[in-house]
């Protein structure tokens, strides 16, 4: 590696304005958000074209020099962070941010890399249509890292991961050449499909410079309640019977615990508890619907009903307009930073069969009590896909015993979040052999070198 040689190089392919060096100002960009990863980069390229991307790439390979992509920082798993000490650069795609084209017949749009998803779902709405992809952190990160970690969020049961609403990309691979793969086609049976091996990659395969994304008719109309439960027995049952009653109009299916709502009322403002007196679980719901308002309200309603006469649910809170159902919405939004503002967590984005999310998050809650005396469990996430954040204040310890809990209810260790530089290990310890095998044979046929975020994921 010829780090020096590179660098000038590089200088003279993106500008000086285009190579920052990691103690100027303008690269602090280039940080852990969650404060657990330092970052030490031994410069910070800021390209502003997918042929400035291929151009820098290029002479990173030629100089054997490793490349990290960046682009929101709110990744949580360390994957955007350098390791070592000044031998990696980072290559921010944030200059990427043009809006290509909004086609509303073909239901797409093509953004680039460094386009923040607000951004995307603010071009679909001028447009009259919807992207779907809507999680807390949607303001800052940016396309290129969604579709890198395959972005999940609270609109997944109905609309999928980023996996299902990426048609086509245009990504750089680790050697310098222009992928171009920006199809706009919704059937294309053609050999492997390159798209979804990049798709959740992390940044270990190439850099995203674009993509064209599915779009939707927007829904008008949206009907949001909170149910008060008893206990989690009746998830499973409750889960069946808002799939049956609010048919493909159910959009959003969140749990969260009393603790989490203790933790929301006591360390951020604007909130109240919408029930008169605490229960042990929460679950929200939300129905969207493109018309018949109505409809869509009465069939909420008949889910609401029939939830509490099967006793499913001791108690529920319909949101009468868009002011409240914004406010139910912010009870469950919250809790991310009320968990900060209380010390943080040590934070598990799980997930196992949808039949059996009750009964672990009840085993995996007594099982951290057993082993952390005193840690308290937030348990709260997108159930409707099997989907539950276990977040442990106190929680040191606590990830030897949930990861093994994960195994044994059949589990995956990463459900939205990645695997990044935090996970690796139980990323080994709960696949098999063969499947890491096929992971590194992917990695070796497209990075020889292994220059692309090195040390991530496998
Ligand atoms: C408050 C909060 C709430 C969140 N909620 C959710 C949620 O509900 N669901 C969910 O899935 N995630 C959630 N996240 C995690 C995070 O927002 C997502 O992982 C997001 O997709 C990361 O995007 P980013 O632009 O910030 O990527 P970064 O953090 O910059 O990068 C993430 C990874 O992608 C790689 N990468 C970045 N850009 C590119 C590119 N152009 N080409 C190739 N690789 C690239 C990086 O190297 C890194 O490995 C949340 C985070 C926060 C802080």
């Amino acid at each position: 590696m010829t780090l020096p040689a590179a660098l000038a190089e590089l200088r003279r392919v993106l500008g000086d304005p285009g190579v920052l060096a990691p103690d100027d100002p303008a690269a602090a960009f280039v940080r852990d958000e969650r404060g657990l990863f330092p970052a030490h980069p031994a410069a910070v390229l800021r390209p502003r074209s997918t042929e400035q991307v291929a151009a820098a790439v290029a002479v990173c390979a030629r100089h054997r020099v490793p490349v990290v992509p960046f682009a929101g920082g709110t990744g949580l798993v360390g994957g955007a962070l350098p390791l070592g000490e000044g031998t990696q650069v980072v290559l921010s795609v944030r200059g990427l941010d043009r809006i290509r084209s909004v086609d509303p017949a073909d239901f797409a749009l093509t953004a680039e890399a460094g386009c923040t998803v607000t951004e995307v779902q603010q071009a679909a709405e001028r447009a009259g249509l919807l992207f779907p992809l809507r999680l807390a952190s949607e303001g800052s990160c940016r396309i290129g890292g969604a579709v890198a970690t395959n972005a999940g969020g609270s609109n997944v049961l109905r609309y999928g991961m980023t996996r299902d609403l990426v048609l086509g990309l245009e990504a750089v691979l680790p050697d310098g050449r222009i992928w171009h793969g920006l199809r706009t086609l919704y059937k294309d049976n053609t050999g492997y499909d390159l798209k979804q091996l990049l798709i959740g990659s992390e940044g270990t395969l190439g850099i995203v410079t674009a993509a064209t994304l599915r779009l939707f008719p927007r829904p008008r109309h949206q009907a949001v309640a909170l149910l008060a439960l008893p206990g989690l027995a009746p998830l499973p049952a409750l889960l069946a019977l808002a799939r049956e009653l609010l048919e493909d109009r159910l959009t959003a299916l969140e749990l969260f615990g009393r603790t989490g709502l203790d933790l929301v009322l006591a360390h951020t403002a604007g909130h109240r508890d919408p029930f008169d007196r605490p229960h042990p679980r929460y679950l929200l719901v939300e129905a969207t619907a493109t018309r018949d308002g109505a409809g869509l309200t009465a069939q909420l309603e008949a889910f609401l009903a029939r939830a509490v006469e099967q006793r499913l649910a001791v108690d529920a809170v319909p949101a009468l307009d868009a002011a409240q159902a914004r406010a139910l919405w912010a009870l469950r939004e919250a809790l991310p930073e009320a968990e900060k503002r209380a010390g943080g967590a040590v934070k598990h984005d799980v997930s196992v069969p949808l039949g059996a999310i009750a009964r672990f998050v009840e085993t995996a809650e007594q099982a951290v009590a057993q082993a952390c005396p005193g840690a308290l469990v937030n348990a709260f996430g997108h159930v409707g896909d099997g989907n539950v954040h276990l977040n442990v204040l106190a929680g040191e310890g606590s990830s030897p015993v949930i990861e093994q809990l994960v195994a044994d209810f059949a589990g995956s260790v990463s459900a939205e979040h990645g695997i990044g530089v935090l996970k690796r290990a139980a990323l080994a310890a709960t696949r098999s052999p063969l499947e890491l095998e096929l992971q590194r044979a992917v990695k070796a046929a497209l990075d020889p070198h292994g220059l692309m975020n090195p040390g991530k994921v496998l």
